[in-house]
């Protein structure tokens, strides 16, 4: 019998790139793959690419620097390492990235993972091989499921993705260049994956999608199926206790969506819903399509709907044009909606797109400061959502032991980590816990006797 052959993925970036990942690693595991931490002991290295980040491509570059030495040290002992890049990088740079890193074999974008057998056979007979096409066929009808053992090793909690690609052409983003236009999976073929998951054990599903609030995939009665049916669907599968969905658009948070936070108690009181400015005038030329007051109107229909829903939200500072009062309008806005959490950063050009010839650019120095006043303010923020769970009970879903023995680590509904002295065999299991203490951005509980279906809920607002 052969020797399997040893993969080392690493990703960069979003939950998508973590769950294509994985999926990779599907489609080659009936290759003989199998999947391995060291990057020195893999025959075959994936780096699997994020362009969201500033500088992305020459991140890339320098660890594929890393990854040729690794590849001339298994070369002088005789054995053969292949390298490749995948995701949005990928598909960004295409061939560029061979000319620049020779030691790569094969380059291939987002939409051309399912094709990875026939890829590395490419690159073995051709030497290299790059594949950066938006391919007609669903690359989900051609990737091989991960089998039980491999979803239990993975954990309780996983990502399936729903929707892929964008077409709302913000100005500072290249998702819709890399990731090509929305697409959506149909129902049927969602809730087949999420049953799979569901009975190797998983509790808990998170539906995701670049723009996964415009899914519109085709349902059982082969009519497109707004977000909310979905969510409706999936809900209905025994085994699956919490469902999340991210990234969302606010101009896509549909009254049924709305209406699904009130309706589905499997759906957690936790949304990520990306605002980007407080500023109508840096919101137009963000071609955000939604106002401040678009913005507002829905968090009051969701918080009406779901009174303990948290929200958290990303920011960009710093876009061209941002004056002093455009960034004030922010400030405001994080003051007046009150945030969980939010992810924050500063301006930074995305070669190819609007954004990046815009004349007006902000200043280095200047962005700097008033990112630094952001962050001062959400972590306030932060630190008070936490502080108002002292006392409280809520679920806890138990995902993996925690650092000392006899310790538990799990999540709450807002995604918070809380550690909790608790049996090992409530590892997997979803359980009632009172929060004691915060530490950080980390919660310490114990287990409570409340049933777990009704505790009291958490108000949201700051
Ligand atoms: S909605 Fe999101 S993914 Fe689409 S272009 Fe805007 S920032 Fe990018």
């Amino acid at each position: 019998m052969n020797e399997p052959r040893k993969l080392f993925v690493k990703s960069f970036g979003c939950q998508m790139n973590v769950y294509d990942s994985r999926r990779m690693a599907d489609t080659l595991a009936p290759q003989g793959y199998v999947e391995t931490s060291a990057p020195d002991d893999a025959d075959l290295v994936i780096l699997n690419t994020c362009h969201i980040r500033e500088k992305a491509a020459e991140k890339v570059y320098s660890e594929l620097g890393r990854v040729r030495r690794l590849k001339e040290a298994a070369a002088a002992e005789g054995r053969r390492v292949v390298i490749a890049v995948a995701g949005c990088v990928a598909q960004a740079e295409g061939k560029e990235i061979i000319r620049r890193a020779p030691a790569v074999d094969l380059v291939f974008g987002p939409q051309s993972y399912h094709r990875l057998p026939q890829l590395l056979a490419r690159a073995e007979r051709d030497g290299k091989a790059v594949d950066t096409e938006f391919p007609l066929d669903d690359k989900f009808d051609h990737l091989a499921a991960p089998s039980g053992a491999t979803i239990r090793m993975r954990g309780v909690s996983a990502f399936v993705t729903v929707q892929e690609g964008c077409d709302k052409f913000c100005t500072f983003c290249v998702v819709p260049y890399t990731r090509g236009s929305e697409v959506s999976r149909p129902v049927q073929k969602i809730v087949a994956e999420v049953e799979r998951l569901a009975d190797a054990g998983v509790r808990e599903v998170t539906l995701i999608g670049q723009n996964v609030n415009a899914y519109h995939g085709e349902g059982l009665n082969g009519r497109p199926q707004s977000l909310a049916q979905l969510l409706e669907e999936v809900s209905a599968i025994d085994g699956i206790d919490r469902l999340r969905y991210t990234t969302s658009h606010p101009r896509d948070m549909s009254d049924d969506l709305i209406a699904a936070h009130r309706d589905l108690r499997k759906l957690m009181p936790q949304l990520h819903l990306p605002v980007q400015s407080g500023s109508d005038r840096i919101l137009a030329a963000m071609n955000r399509r939604h106002t401040r007051a678009d913005y507002l109107d829905v968090v009051e229909k969701l918080r009406a709907a779901r009174t303990d829903l948290a929200l958290t939200s990303d920011f960009i500072v710093g876009f061209p044009g941002e004056s002093e009062e455009d960034f004030a309008a922010t400030l405001d806005l994080v003051s007046e909606i009150g945030f969980s959490g939010a992810f924050s950063f500063k301006y930074s050009a995305r070669p190819g797109t609007p954004g990046a010839e815009m004349s007006d650019q902000v200043d280095e120095d200047v962005k700097s400061e008033r990112l630094a006043r952001l962050q001062a303010e959400i972590d306030l923020q932060q630190q008070s959502f936490n502080n108002r769970c002292l006392g409280r009970s809520f679920e806890v879903l138990f995902e993996k032991p925690g650092r000392h023995a006899g310790q538990l680590v799990g999540r709450s509904p807002y995604l918070q980590p809380v550690q909790v002295t608790a049996p090992a065999s409530l590892l997997g299991e979803v359980a009632a816990v009172t929060i004691t203490e915060i530490a950080s951005n980390s919660l310490f509980g114990t287990l409570a006797q409340t049933p777990a279906r009704e505790l009291a809920v958490l108000g949201a607002g700051a």
